[in-house]
Formats: structure tokens, C-alpha cells, sequence
């Protein structure tokens, strides 16, 4: 305690010390002064002494009275070098006017500051000091006194502006990427973006364009989302076709996403440590990429599908030359049955010469069935519905504009993708659309018109295809599924009756399902479903 009153100290300041310290601690705080007296003075002095915070005592002028063992440590200065100079002594004289000018304002109408302020340690290094400074009153409710403490937050400074800089540089290197990036908590709410992401807002005229993503992903990935929440490499360049809506083009988007984890901030987690999950999510328009990819494509498609047209036709003509030769052969069957039964001896002769007519016959049909061309296979991926209905349209488009119909097509937005045959799937979206034309041209009708559209339930992805034909009369709804079965007078080509054969074959290989509408008025409407990539993993595609 000797310190307090030290004899260095000029006689005024010695005595404002002595002032300050004789009355005991009730003169600091007369409220207190009943709970104070219960402890005796020398602690209270020694709880000021050791706290671990600087504390200095000064006049009202700021002249310093006191220090304790934690100022020296902070400030290196002992008391013996600084007790009657004032609290400027400390400054480093870069803090602004203005905040002493506040501080002062502050603690001369009795009020409490506290405030930073870059002080200078006594071997000249800056640190940064944390500072309150509160009044101390008299009796006569009149300021006599302050004490000030403070404690070096530089370190914390660092730290907190370290933070702020990696946060600028991260908000920085997010902004100035090519690439929609959003992060999102566990209940789906936003909690960073960049400039991309918010492009994508007034691009695709969705208020959270995140969600919409988020919901096709799901869609498309089913239980596989789930597992993979569940796993910090997340999913990655995971292709989304969205429709064009008004004016708006088609668009590709690659979307990845990786799941992290973050420690709870809250004082509530201190103790116990909480974690929330967020998801980045990047989403890359890939769309000029695919868009050159697609007239590629198309060029390559239009020689494939030629191809197969002519497969397909010869295959046709053979099938219906093997059909038409098979009902002679099986009536030359049922006599020779007959006669077998009768034992008619008369006509053995001719018995042997038409077993031999059924036996050259059969041989035709064997020879004939071996030239029957294969359609070729192909692999089986994950196909996008939308895509291979707009690369049909666009490989119509010519004959379209010959036949002059006029094609409205309704694609949903986001189709989950669907695991197939594009090849395949392409030649029965051909047949239907060259069902319709055909039907539009046989009927001669004015308005030609082809409406085809796409939409999911649940996990199947649904396809409607409809013409402002004829239609199909009822009673011949399932028929033309059967084959050699046709609307049309003349066989032949592509009119043969096959067509719709193959084009359930192909559908019931996807596991899926066609029928006619029987509700649709105005002419015929084809609607077929086919589940999801997600509900079809189990099944598999074959001949
Ligand atoms: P000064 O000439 O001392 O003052 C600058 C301005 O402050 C003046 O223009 C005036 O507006 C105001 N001012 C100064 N003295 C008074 C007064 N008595 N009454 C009303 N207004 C006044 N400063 C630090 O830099 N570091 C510290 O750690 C620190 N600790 C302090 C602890 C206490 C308990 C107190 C009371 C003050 C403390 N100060 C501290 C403030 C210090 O006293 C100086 O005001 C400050 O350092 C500016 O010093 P200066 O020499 O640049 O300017």
C-alpha cells in the first residue's frame, strides 16, 4: 500500500491522495458504504491493486493519482514514472480530436465512456487500449476524481480485422466469379450470395432462383439427396435444363454443392457446442456451351435418324411381306390338318404337294426373317425428356413448314431426367409426330395445329402429344397398337401399321405407359408416362 502515497509525489497530489484514500472506500461510493464496511479497506485496496486490468486514479484534470500492478504491465510505466503526469502521456497522438472531445463531453456530465483509443507503452510501441472511464462524486454529488481502466485489445484488433479481411477478400473472389454461388442453412434461408446469384434473380425471374435449383436437384436426385446431405463431398456438376418461359431461351445450368459444417456462435453454445449445416450451392450457365453442343448434335442426329428411317421401313416391308405370306401358309396348314384327320388316300397327292408348298414356304419365311435388319442398340443414360422432344421439333421443323402446322410447345420449367434410350426414346417421339402430320394431311383439315407438352407427378415424368386431326374412333383405340393395324387404306412404308407397335415397345422398355386420351375432343392426344430416373433404377432397359 506504501505505493499509494509515495513521498516522490508533490505536496498538492500527495494530499488529494491521502484524501482519497483516508476516508476508506465509503467517500468513492456512499451507497455502498453499509455493505463496504462489512469488509475491511486493506482488501478492497488489494482487490484494486491486483485486478488484472489496468486501473489508473486521476484528479479532475487527469493527472494521475494511482496506478495499479496491471497499468505498469500494459503501459511499462512504474509508478514512481508517471503518478502526477497526465493520462495524455499515454497518447500516441494519432487518435482523433474528436473522440477525446466525446470522452470528455462524456465524463464531464458525469457519464460513463468507453471508447478505443491507440495509446503508446513507455518503450514507444502503440497498442491499441480498450478504456472506460467513470466519474467519481463527492458528497456533494460534485466530480472529484476519475478511474480509468483499461486493457490492451490489440491482439483482439488483429484477429477482428484479420476476419473482416478475409471476409472482404472471400465477398471479393465470390463477386468477381463467373459463377452463381449461394450458401444456404439448414432451412433453406440464404445467407450469402454474389453478383452472379443476383443476376440470376432478374435472368430467370425467380425471387430465390436457389430454391427453384434446390427443388430440381431434389427432384431429379431423389433419395440420393438425402445420402449425399449426409457426406461433406456433396454432388457436383449436376446438369438442369430449364425451359425458356416468355421470350427467354433454354437454358443449362451445372449446379454443385458441397455441405459444411459451423460451430454455434451464440454464448447459448459456449459450453455445449452446436453445429449448423449449410450448403454451398454453385450454379454454372452452361447454356452457350450446350447450345453449340446441340447444333452439333443435331447435324450428327438428322444422319442417324435418316438412317434408322430406313431401317425401320425396310424392316416394315419385310415384316409385312413375312405377315402376308404367314396367312396363306397357315390356311395350307389347317388342309393339310384336314386331310391327315379325313385319311383321305384319294388326295395324297395333293397333301404332298402342299406339305411341300408349307415347307418352301416356311423356308421363305426363314430366309425373309433373317434379312429382317436389327435396330441398332444403344446405350442406355440418363435422358432429359424436354431435350429430346425440342431436338425432335427442331428435326421436324422443315416438315412442318411444308405441311404448314404450327407446333405449341408447354414444356415444364425442370423435368427430372429419365433413364433410357435418347436414340430409341427420339424415334418414338418421330413416330407420334408423324402420326399427327399424317393424320392432319389425310383429313385435309384447315388448322393444323400440334400441342405437346410435358409435366411430372410424383416420380413419373408425363408427355402429352396431340393434333388437331380426326382423332381415333374408340372402338379403335387399342387396335392401332396391334400390329399391321391401320387407319389408312393403302399399306406400305411408313404407313405399314407398325409404327405404333414400335412405339410401345419402345415405351413398355422404359417401363412406362402410352395410351390415346379418351377425353380429348379435338382430335387425337397421346399421352405417355415414364418414371423418373430416381423410381427406374431398378428397371432395366432391354429388347
Ligand atoms: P489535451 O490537450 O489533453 O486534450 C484534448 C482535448 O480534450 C481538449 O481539446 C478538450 O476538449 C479535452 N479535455 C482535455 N482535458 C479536459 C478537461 N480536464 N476537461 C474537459 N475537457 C478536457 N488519453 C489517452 O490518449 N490514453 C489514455 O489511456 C487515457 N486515459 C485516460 C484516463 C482517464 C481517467 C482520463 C480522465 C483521461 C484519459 N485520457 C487518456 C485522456 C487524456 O487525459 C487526454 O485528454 C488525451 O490523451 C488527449 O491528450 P492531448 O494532450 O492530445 O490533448
Amino acid at each position: 500500500m506504501s505505493k499509494i502515497t509515495p513521498d516522490f509525489l508533490p505536496d498538492q497530489i500527495a494530499a488529494e491522495v491521502a484524501d482519497l484514500i483516508a476516508p476508506g472506500i465509503d467517500s468513492l461510493n456512499p451507497e455502498r458504504s453499509d455493505n463496504s464496511k462489512t469488509v475491511p479497506l486493506s482488501l478492497f485496496v488489494a482487490s484494486v491493486e491486483q485486478a488484472p486490468i489496468a486501473i489508473s486514479i486521476t484528479d479532475k484534470k487527469a493527472n494521475i493519482l494511482y496506478i495499479n500492478n496491471a497499468f505498469t504491465q500494459v503501459t511499462g510505466y512504474l509508478a514512481a514514472e508517471i503518478l502526477g503526469q497526465n493520462e495524455s502521456k499515454l497518447s500516441d497522438k494519432c487518435t482523433p480530436r474528436q473522440v477525446y472531445y466525446d470522452l470528455w463531453h462524456t465524463i464531464s456530465r458525469k457519464q460513463v465512456w468507453h471508447g478505443q483509443l491507440v495509446n503508446r507503452r513507455k518503450q514507444g510501441q502503440r497498442y491499441l487500449a480498450d478504456l472506460t472511464i467513470a466519474p467519481m462524486l463527492d458528497e456533494q454529488g460534485a466530480i472529484s476524481h476519475y478511474i480509468g481502466m483499461h486493457r490492451d485489445v490489440t491482439q483482439a484488433h488483429y484477429a477482428e480485422q484479420q476476419v473482416n479481411n478475409q471476409k472482404q477478400l472471400i465477398e471479393s473472389v465470390l463477386n468477381a466469379s463467373p459463377v452463381a454461388m449461394v450458401v444456404l442453412d439448414s432451412a433453406n434461408s440464404i445467407v450469402l450470395d454474389n453478383q452472379m446469384y443476383k443476376m440470376l434473380i432478374s435472368e430467370l425471374g425467380y425471387a430465390e432462383p436457389a430454391l427453384f435449383f434446390l427443388d430440381a436437384l431434389q427432384q431429379d436426385m431423389g433419395d440420393l439427396w438425402s445420402t449425399l446431405a449426409a457426406q461433406p463431398q456433396g454432388f457436383v456438376n449436376r446438369e438442369i435444363r430449364v425451359e425458356g418461359i416468355g421470350r427467354r431461351g433454354t437454358r443449362w445450368f451445372s449446379c454443385s454443392g458441397n455441405w459444411f459444417c459451423e460451430n454455434g456462435t451464440d454464448a447459448d453454445n459456449f459450453f455445449s457446442r452446436q453445429s449448423s449445416n449449410y450448403l454451398l450451392l454453385t450454379i454454372n450457365d452452361i447454356s452457350l456451351q450446350r447450345s453449340q453442343q446441340e447444333k452439333l448434335q443435331l447435324h450428327t442426329l438428322r444422319q442417324l435418324m435418316s438412317e434408322e428411317e430406313h431401317i425401320r421401313s425396310i424392316r416394315e416391308t419385310l415384316l409385312g411381306a413375312m405377315h402376308q405370306i404367314r396367312q396363306p401358309l397357315n390356311q395350307i396348314s389347317a388342309a393339310i390338318q384336314i386331310m391327315s384327320q379325313r385319311n383321305d388316300s384319294q388326295n395324297q397327292s395333293l397333301k404332298d404337294l402342299l406339305s411341300q408348298v408349307q415347307a418352301r414356304g416356311e423356308e421363305t419365311l426363314e430366309t425373309l426373317r433373317r434379312c429382317v435388319p436389327e435396330i441398332p442398340e444403344t446405350a442406355v443414360t440418363s435422358v432429359n425428356i424436354n431435350q429430346l422432344l425440342h431436338e425432335t421439333m427442331l428435326l421436324h421443323s422443315q416438315k412442318f413448314l411444308a405441311n404448314g402446322v404450327v407446333v405449341d410447345w408447354l414444356p415444364n420449367p425442370v423435368l427430372p431426367s429419365v433413364l433410357g434410350s435418347a436414340n430409341k426414346l427420339r424415334m418414338l417421339f418421330k413416330q407420334l409426330i408423324d402420326n399427327a402430320v399424317n393424320a392432319m394431311n389425310r383429313a385435309g383439315v384447315n388448322e393444323r395445329l400440334i400441342n405437346i407438352s410435358t409435366s411430372t407427378d410424383h416420380d413419373w415424368v408425363r408427355v402429352a402429344i396431340s393434333d388437331s386431326g380426326p382423332g381415333i374412333p374408340a372402338n379403335q383405340r387399342q387396335k392401332v397398337f396391334e400390329p399391321f393395324f391401320t387407319t389408312h387404306q393403302s399399306l406400305g412404308g411408313a404407313q405399314a401399321g407398325m409404327g405404333l407397335v414400335m412405339a410401345r415397345e419402345i415405351v413398355s422398355q422404359h417401363g412406362g405407359i402410352i395410351e390415346i386420351d379418351p377425353e380429348y375432343k379435338n382430335g387425337c392426344r397421346f399421352n405417355i408416362s415414364f418414371p423418373s430416373q430416381q423410381h427406374s433404377l431398378g428397371v432395366s432397359i432391354h429388347e
